[in-house]
């Protein structure tokens, strides 16, 4: 491609929302063959809410759920975010998290109220031992075929209640998924939730291809791995966690509304936040390409 090509095309696609951090970004974006999308905050909004509260027999309903607001209010994750504001909207107070640890890819563990508290996915209560109510297992897989993450809870190592949290999908995910499949390219979901949550929001977003319980250091290796098969992969996400996997990629984009981390670490930005910029920028890089040569 000449420098000028290059360089209108840079403009349409700048115009569009689509920005390319350099030249040669723009002209490796046409050999694109499979777009990996980040589920929260990329497919969906990123804004959850907390939608069900459901505390074991022989608990205290509101005892516990203090418990798990104080824990949650040391935790970064978004998630945690939606658990604090959902229990404080019940007009419940939290007392002072007394020692937190927040375990990667699975929850936090917390001192609250006396309490070692243990909130996370299931994962992280097998790993020590908490076991559910089959009751509660059934609620469980009803909660995720709903598209909602589901957070468990333990008081001193017995599970204690059960937290279900949903996210929206952007109004724009469904069209832009079905252009990017139009364009002849596999698109796949990658997560850190479980598999029945990931897959019943893929449906919805019409996307057949799911990696789920993908640990947050695990991300950029399924993208070495996609690269070693002999794909040409694009990743497209928002997050901290999703910076070494848009590193690792052929091209790396990064949500515009997302955090800065990602921003820095991709090859193109796309500003307007929804996936019709993706589509946007491989049409532009296939026509610059085609143009010249
Ligand atoms: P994602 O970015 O897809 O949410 P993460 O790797 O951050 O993936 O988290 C994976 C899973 O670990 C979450 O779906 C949740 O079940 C659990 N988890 C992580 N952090 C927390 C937290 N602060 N509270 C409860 N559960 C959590
Ligand atoms: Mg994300």
């Amino acid at each position: 491609a000449t420098p000028t090509s290059i360089m209108a095309g840079s403009g349409r696609a700048a115009e569009l929302g689509v920005l390319f951090k350099g030249g040669e970004h723009l002209e490796t974006a046409h050999t694109i063959d499979t777009v990996v999308l980040d589920k929260t905050g990329t497919v969906t909004k990123g804004a959850p809410e907390l939608t069900d509260a459901v505390v074991a027999d022989g608990f205290g309903e509101a005892e516990v759920l203090a418990g798990i607001g104080a824990a949650e209010r040391a935790s970064e994750h978004p998630l945690a975010e939606a658990i604090v504001r959902g229990i404080r909207e019940r007009g419940i107070e939290l007392p002072q998290a007394e020692a937190f640890e927040a375990v990667p890819g699975h929850g936090v563990r917390a001192e609250a109220g006396g309490h070692t508290l243990l909130i996370g996915n299931r994962r992280l209560m097998e790993a020590n031992g908490v076991q559910a109510p089959p009751d509660a297992l059934e609620a469980l897989r009803r909660l995720e075929e709903q598209g909602k993450t589901v957070v468990l809870a333990a008081e001193d190592g017995v599970y204690a209640a059960m937290i279900a949290v949903a996210d929206t999908m952007k109004p724009t995910s469904r069209q832009a998924v079905e252009r990017l499949k139009r364009l002849g390219l596999t698109v796949i979901m990658m997560t850190g939730d479980n598999e029945r949550t990931a897959k019943a929001i893929a449906g919805d977003a019409g996307i057949e291809q799911v990696l789920a319980e993908v640990l947050p250091e695990g991300k950029a290796a399924e993208v070495r791995r996609l690269k070693e098969r002999g794909r040409k992969v694009a990743m497209v996400g928002d997050g901290i966690n999703d910076a070494p996997a848009l590193a690792t990629a052929d091209v790396g984009m990064a949500i515009g509304t997302g955090t800065d981390v990602a921003m820095e670490t991709a090859d193109v930005t796309l500003m307007r936040g929804d996936l019709n910029g993706i589509a946007d920028a491989i049409e532009m890089s296939r026509r610059t390409m085609r143009n010249i040569r």
